[in-house]
């Protein structure tokens, strides 16, 4: 089996990616950054299988990525939300995005600075206001005139129709 670290890589970036360099990690995050909390939630909307989600949310929450908490709704299961640490990573994630949109297909959400409305560019940067909004500040919704390649139902997907702030938990 390949390991997990890169132990003999002195690099942070290295560090960075034993963290979060696994299949689905950066899916999962971005999923929390949009909102989703519940286990159930994370599967419908990624179809990821249960066994994956699960180890993947451990070794976040073992990593200080995510927090796991129970949920006062549902007695005996957990809500999984990002740290201060988890939450540094968002202009990673807003980077990959980026990059995503520019070379490989059109992204088919847009990311928005939620008091000016003016939507972020390449580097998540309000050229508007002159700063980099913290993910609370930002609004997401699919992309006007953008028709999507993947037309998904699940619960997340349709609460994400409508502009939605990062990190406020959808309602499925
Ligand atoms: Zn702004």
């Amino acid at each position: 089996m390949l390991g997990k670290d890169y132990t003999a890589q002195d690099c942070s970036l290295a560090r960075a990616l034993e963290v979060v360099g696994e299949r689905w990690t950066l899916l999962i995050l971005r999923d929390a950054f949009f909102g989703v909390r519940r286990f159930n939630d994370f599967q419908v909307h990624l179809d990821i299988p249960k066994a994956v989600l699960s180890d993947r949310l451990s070794g976040l929450v073992d990593d200080g990525v995510l927090e796991r908490r129970p949920d006062p709704d549902h007695a005996g299961r957990a809500l999984y939300e990002l740290t201060p640490a988890g939450r540094d990573l968002w202009p990673a994630l807003h980077a990959l995005l980026a990059w995503g949109d520019r070379h490989r297909a059109p992204n088919s959400r847009e990311f928005r600075h939620a008091v000016c409305d003016t939507p972020l560019d390449d580097h998540a940067y309000c050229a508007t206001c002159g700063t980099s909004p913290d993910p609370h500040d930002i609004v997401t919704a699919p992309r006007r005139g953008r028709r999507q390649r993947v037309r998904r139902e699940d619960p997340v997907a349709v609460a994400l129709q409508t502009p939605h702030r990062l990190l406020e938990p959808v309602k499925t």
